[in-house]
């Protein structure tokens, strides 16, 4: 639907964007997760057609937007809610009615969009508050609820949660699934990469103004089921034990420091035992050694260089990953 080639963006001298290619596909959810001044937000305003790279070019449905009346044009498709989103003078209703009337949404189809926009972003209560008196954390949510009520083709959101608290989280995120299940191209912006792993299709890595796929080490989404204490779930081709409170849709992180690599089972408490192969050795950067071990998925484990040597552990070699159940984490 919406995509990029051989973008550069200058501030002056400075390239902060440099992207060969990117598209967001219909009914597709794309998080970049990054750290600040790593080009989110450059590369959302350009997709958003609100920046003009510097070079290369942004094609909505293969059509080139070259002049500003074609970027004007592909405004009505694109929405893109900023980090620090501006609202108009007036009420919260007002905002949502005056964006629409610009999409030449007016009258009771507006309301109607208006009104389920907000009860879907728990905003029905905020109907007629005064814009002006909102905290930061609900001008974001307004702001989403605006876009959600234009029914954009492609959104685009900023770091949408970083104003949030758990429970306005949760429902931003469900309504960005339902924005996928409507068919829209949705790219948002995070710099927690939990998160951005958890609610996106597909995880891009932004660092200097580059894309790079993100691994992301040993996390997994699963789905815990009803009850208490410990349970075992499944995450991938494991079956992991874990202790939570949490029920449903979770993100589960193994730390890469928390796991044993041994070449025999260990006789222990720990829960989990694996086995696998060594598939990687690399340098952990810490001095350490960081091993990849296929267990019929690809874990990492941080072991030091000299447990490296003594277990005589080269490429190849079959292992046992363990790790206990406490060390696995849910959110
Ligand atoms: P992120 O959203 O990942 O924090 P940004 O896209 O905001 O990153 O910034 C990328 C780089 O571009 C940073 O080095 C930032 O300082 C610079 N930058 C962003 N906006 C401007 C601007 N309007 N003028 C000059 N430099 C900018
Ligand atoms: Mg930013």
């Amino acid at each position: 639907m919406l995509s990029a080639r051989d973008i550069e963006h200058r501030y002056g001298n400075r390239l902060a964007l440099a992207i060969a290619e990117l598209t967001l596909n219909a009914g597709s959810i794309t998080a970049l997760a990054g750290p600040n001044g790593s080009g989110k937000s450059t590369l959302l305003r350009v997709l958003g057609c609100v920046e003009y790279p510097t070079r290369g070019v942004v094609t909505l449905d293969g059509q080139v937007m070259v002049t500003s009346a074609d970027r004007w044009r592909a405004r009505r498709r694109i929405t893109l809610v900023e980090q620090r989103p501006l609202l108009f003078r007036g009420s919260v209703t007002q905002n949502l009615a005056y964006a629409l009337s610009l999409h030449r949404v007016r009258g009771a189809g507006a309301e109607r969009r208006a009104a389920s926009a907000l009860a879907r972003m728990d905003l029905t209560g905020f109907a007629g508050r005064d814009a002006r008196s909102l905290s930061d954390g609900e001008v974001q949510r307004v702001a989403v609820a605006r876009a959600l009520a234009l029914e954009p083709d492609v959104l685009l959101l900023d770091e949408p949660v970083s104003a949030a608290d758990p429970a306005s989280t949760a429902a931003l995120y469900r309504a960005i699934e339902q924005e996928r299940a409507r068919g829209a191209a949705i790219c948002f912006a995070s710099h927690q990469v939990e998160d951005a792993f958890r609610w996106s299709d597909r995880l891009l890595g932004l660092t200097d103004g580059s894309i790079s796929p993100v691994t992301p080490v040993n996390l997994f989404r699963a789905v815990i089921p009803d009850g208490t204490g410990p349970r075992t779930v499944r995450a991938g081709p494991l079956e992991i034990q874990v202790v939570t409170d949490r029920t449903g849709p979770v993100t589960i992180a193994i730390p890469p420091d928390d796991i044993v690599v041994s070449p025999a089972p260990l006789r222990s408490s720990a829960r989990n035992a694996f086995q696998g192969r060594i598939t990687r050795i690399g340098d952990d950067g810490r001095g350490g050694v960081v091993l990849t071990v296929d267990v019929g998925v690809n874990l990492q484990a941080h072991i030091t260089r000299a447990a490296l040597q003594d277990l005589a552990l080269t490429l190849g070699s079959a292992v046992v990953v363990t790790f206990k159940t406490m060390a696995v984490r849910v959110f």
